[in-house]
């Protein structure tokens, strides 16, 4: 990808902000200005509205990376998935936080702000999204630690500043 590129994405790549369709709502990520799903979609030129994605979806299929691309070398090898985020948009990206051979398809999943790859000496840092495991609801209902525990106790309402 070029570099001119990629910083006409960067909005897009450091918020998933996509575009949303207001007459049968279908979401767009990155952002389109006209409406493909729609018959009549030259009617919707310009009325897309922005949307923000959640950035939680599903691994909808995945790779293990061994050959690294350039500026990818330090990170071999790496998982990169196609996820299905909730809202419908695909998004490829890299899968972090989970052993290759534990990823699987269907794996619910999290997009969080990384470190994307560093060019050369000069430290240039590109940001933007990669995806997380998800944690799952039992896990979550689950107290954290003694504050949160002391918390759930407690119950909803009561905590104390
Ligand atoms: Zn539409």
């Amino acid at each position: 990808m070029s570099i001119a590129r990629f910083w006409r994405e960067t909005p897009q790549r450091y918020n998933l902000g996509g575009a949303r369709c207001p007459r049968c709502h279908t979401v767009y990520f990155p952002p389109r200005s006209v409406c493909p799903a729609c018959a009549q979609h030259r009617q919707t030129l310009g009325h897309l509205e922005p949307f923000q994605l959640s950035g939680e979806g599903s691994v909808v299929s995945y790779t293990v990376v061994h050959d690294a691309a350039e500026g990818f070398e330090m990170q071999v090898p790496y998982i990169l998935a196609i996820v299905r985020t909730v809202e419908g948009p695909q998004l490829t990206g890299q899968v972090v936080d989970v052993d290759p051979n534990e990823v699987a398809i269907g794996m619910r999943v999290r997009a969080t702000f990384r470190k994307l790859r560093e060019e050369g000496k000069a430290g240039v840092i590109h940001y933007g999204y990669k995806f997380a495991p998800a944690e799952e609801p039992i896990r979550r209902a689950e107290p954290r630690g003694p504050e949160e525990a002391a918390l759930v106790r407690a119950g909803p309402g009561t905590a104390s500043a």
